[in-house]
């Protein structure tokens, strides 16, 4: 191991500390704007929902931001997590490029999720809460707070979409295994679940939805703060162990990776990997391609508008500025759930603006089969949303191979598909079809962004 990464990692391999890229960047991000008054938002706006620990995180611009003790001690069960070199799918694509990914599906609940769980669950208990209310799409968010929950004992409610609580009722059952409550969103327990389904009782529910309904639980219990899965800076924050751990890994096999691929939800995997290798570029070190990979039904970053919007349907939280398709943007019902966010991380956002990344979208069945192909060649069951980083990294592969020239690529595996076998039934079946989402819907949405003066 060279001196310039030995000192990211503890004595087991761990990182000592989260990364955090606003050190880093050439311009700050937009600030965040309360919704009545048009003005920057403070702490204190956002106390009712989340511990002061969490809060701080999000506003730092600290480079480094240490891991506390008790969190380093869960990640040990399963990280480092393994980064692998493809080389039979190198062979199969016949490419020149070297593949290497790394692979997050090792954590308990089989994907990345558990990076902040845990860490957001640890700086709950220490200030005294209770309870945790969140919302969950696929299902990997809620069953990773249900187990941090468990590990520290809170309480842990979660609003499912209920499209994929009808996909993949499994993850329902994992929540319960680990003693959280899951309830189809949108639910009768809010007013924002129950406005919605006054004007659509057959709603397939969206993130949007289910974000305001866990928002209005911890905005009326004292007892409660709201856990967030993606998006939020303090989520991307913790997820850069992964960025952190495959730079000394790939530093261990000699290599430094041309182009990175990630799939993008909220955007916090994507950053995970990522934003390490930007924050290097930043200061001066190798350049990096940065690529993006985004689902064709939900493509905030590629058709979205780059301007403040609510992160949530019932237009609760506060204004951010970021890649949006309109907070009442519902997309349709594919089975990446977690990939069917109507915007994008604001720090993700930024970077595309700052044109540090490129983003690109793909249809569901062209990934599931490069899913397929992956999981042939390779043994492992890539979960829907990283079926889409699979296709991106095959891509790039193919492109060198094109041109004749051997890149290095490093992809962000985020998680196995175990739980959505009956995608991948259906996808055999020739079930999936590429469903797109209504340009007039899209228009409406857009057009009913919230103005704020420049
Ligand atoms: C939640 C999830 C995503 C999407 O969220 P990001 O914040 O964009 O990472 C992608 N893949 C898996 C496996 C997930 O669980």
């Amino acid at each position: 191991m060279s001196e310039s990464v030995k000192y990211l990692l503890g004595e087991e391999g761990i990182p000592r500390h989260w990364y955090n890229i606003a050190a880093d960047l050439p311009s700050p991000p937009p600030a965040v704007l309360h919704p009545g008054t048009g003005q920057p938002i403070g702490p204190d706006d956002l106390a009712p929902l989340f511990p002061m620990a969490l809060i701080g995180q999000e506003v730092s611009t600290e480079r480094e931001i240490e891991i506390p003790e008790p969190v380093r001690e869960v990640y040990r069960q399963w990280r480092p997590s393994p980064l692998y070199r493809a080389r039979r799918l190198e062979q199969k694509l016949g490419t020149p490029a070297k593949i290497y990914y790394k692979y997050e599906g090792v954590s308990p609940t089989g994907s990345h999720k558990p990076n902040t769980a845990v860490p957001q669950a640890f700086y709950n208990k220490e200030a005294g809460v209770k309870r945790l209310s969140t919302e969950t799409g696929a299902g990997q968010w809620g069953s990773s707070l249900a187990m941090a929950g468990q590990i520290f004992g809170l309480e842990v409610l979660v609003y499912m979409v209920k499209v994929s609580f009808q996909q993949k009722p499994y993850r329902k059952a994992l929540m319960e295994t680990f003693g959280a409550r899951c309830v189809a969103s949108p639910s009768e327990e809010t007013a924002a679940g129950r406005a919605i389904l006054e004007k659509t009782p057959d709603s397939l529910g969206s993130l949007g939805i289910a974000i305001s309904e866990a928002v209005e639980v911890a905005a009326q219990n004292d007892d409660t703060k709201y856990a967030l899965g993606s998006v939020l800076n303090h989520v991307l924050l913790h997820q850069t162990v992964i960025g952190q751990e495959a730079m000394v890994q790939l530093d261990m096999a000699g290599d430094y990776p041309d182009v990175i691929v990630g799939c993008t939800g909220g955007g916090s995997n994507f950053a995970g990997i990522a934003f390490p290798f930007i924050g290097e570029k930043l200061r001066g070190g190798k350049d990096v391609r940065i690529v993006a990979v985004e689902p064709a039904a939900c493509p905030s970053l590629t058709r979205g508008k780059y301007a403040y919007d609510f992160g949530d349907t019932a237009k609760t939280t506060p204004l951010v500025k970021m890649h949006t398709l309109g907070s009442s943007f519902v997309p349709p019902g594919f089975h990446a759930g977690g990939l069917r966010y109507h915007g994008m991380a604001p720090m993700v956002s930024h970077l595309a603006d700052l044109e540090l990344l490129e983003a690109r979208a793909y249809k569901q069945t062209e990934c599931f089969a490069a899913g397929v192909e992956f999981a042939r060649a390779e043994t492992i069951v890539p979960a829907p949303e990283a079926t889409h980083a699979v296709k991106g990294a095959i891509d790039e592969a193919l492109r060198c191979k094109e041109e004749g020239v051997g890149r290095t690529i490093l992809f962000n595996l985020c998680g196995h598909g175990h739980f959505d076998m009956q995608a991948y039934s259906d996808y055999f079946a020739g079930k999936l079809v590429d469903a797109s989402y209504d340009e007039s819907e899209l228009a409406m949405a857009l057009a009913g962004l919230p103005s704020v003066a420049a």
